[in-house]
């Protein structure tokens, strides 16, 4: 373990390559608790540059707290659409509202109460509360575990029992007191821009001289690679009605109470959002089921005789699951009346929440005229 003047110099080091290299990225421009608290959700499981354009629309659209509350979770999934984890997104807007509830509409300070809203965990609370409130939390996610593991030649699965707890209290013996929150900033970007996962910038690194990794030769070696979750195969069929006007039917996504957690549920493949009427079928059977569930789901028997045209086979993978969706088109004198669905033009889904998965069956329909 790093101590005295070489913990010292660690310190320095990595701070002042931070002062000096640091990306200029819109939320390190803030030390409003709620732009912090915005770009800390949004980047989980999300890449920087995909997330800025995200960032910024959704504070001109809701620029604080209070405005976040008020809004109905519908548009603040619409503003998230695209960005995928819709979870984080009800998360968000149903934490704005104990916010403002309960601790007077500003992020509260104090751990415990962090952790009790809802989507803030432990690395969540940390970064937030070290940034914005300069406590000494010291976060821990994957850029960090590994810029952990390597400083001390930590082998094996870090996420293993005991493991991720030692590096917890490494990274909590390594934080440099005075600026809890740039320090987290510090190694969180060292995990992101140079000790990457494959082939890490030792020689740009500004705490190389400190690294077991590097002087034992194993930096590709750590961290190991951990057996990933094996791929779940889905298939669905998607039916894109259209009528004259083109406008198209999308189903509403199921009451928040709804549990829908089996693996090949279609609620939970459009992440309930707005949705194509869908359903999961077997390969080779896509146009037969589909008929069926339109017959008994929509049209309900009602002089069912519409023409279905295949459309492009969409690909789309949402964290384990890799799902095929075989969608077809059916041109409609009107749409049937089903409840909790409604019409939107086909051409324009900005309007309405929809997932990522809906888009690309929306774009396979738009690209057959
Ligand atoms: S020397 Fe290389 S492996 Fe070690 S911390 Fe720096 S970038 Fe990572």
């Amino acid at each position: 373990m790093l101590s005295g003047a070489a913990l010292s110099r660690f310190r320095k080091n990595l701070m002042g390559w931070f002062a000096e290299y640091q990306r200029d990225l819109p939320w390190r421009r803030t030390r409003d608790p709620y732009r912090v608290w915005l770009s800390e959700i949004m980047l989980q499981q999300t890449r920087v540059a995909a997330a800025i354009p995200y960032y910024e629309r959704f504070l001109e659209r809701f620029p604080g707290v209070e405005a976040l509350a008020r809004a109905p979770q519908e548009e603040v999934l619409r503003l998230w659409a695209g960005l995928g984890y819709y979870s984080r997104a009800r998360n968000l807007a149903e934490a704005a509202q104990e916010i403002v509830a309960k601790h007077n509409g500003v992020f509260p300070s104090e751990p415990a109460d962090a952790l009790a809203l809802p989507g803030i965990g432990a690395y969540t609370a940390a970064a937030i509360l070290s940034i914005v409130y300069q406590k000494k939390l010291a976060v821990l996610d994957g850029n960090v575990a590994r810029v952990i593991a390597r400083l001390y030649a930590v082998r094996g699965d870090l996420r293993a029992n005991g493991t991720w707890q030692k590096l917890q209290a490494t990274a909590g013996h390594l934080l440099a007191g005075r600026s809890p929150g740039d320090w987290n900033q510090a190694m969180m970007e060292l995990g992101a821009t140079l000790c990457t996962p494959r082939s890490p910038q030792c020689l740009l690194c500004p705490v190389s001289e400190f690294c077991e990794a590097r002087k034992q030769g194993l930096t590709d070696l750590i961290p190991v690679k951990r057996s990933k979750r094996s791929t779940v195969e889905l298939t669905l069929a998607s039916l894109v009605l259209l009528d004259p006007r083109g406008q198209t039917l999308l189903l509403a996504p199921p009451a928040p109470a709804r549990k829908s957690a089996a693996a090949n549920d279609v609620h939970t493949l459009v992440s309930r959002m707005w949705h194509f009427p869908s359903v999961a079928v077997l390969q080779g059977q896509a146009a037969e089921a589909l008929r069926k569930f339109a017959e008994e789901s929509l049209f309900r028997g009602r002089g069912f005789r519409l023409e279905f045209f295949a459309l492009k086979k969409v690909r789309h993978a949402v964290t384990f699951r890799a799902i095929t969706i075989f969608p077809f088109r059916a041109r409609v004198a009107k749409l049937p009346r089903v409840s909790a669905s409604k019409a939107f033009p086909l051409a324009d889904l900005s309007t309405v929440a929809v997932s990522n998965l809906t888009r690309k069956v929306a774009r396979a329909a738009l690209a057959l005229n």
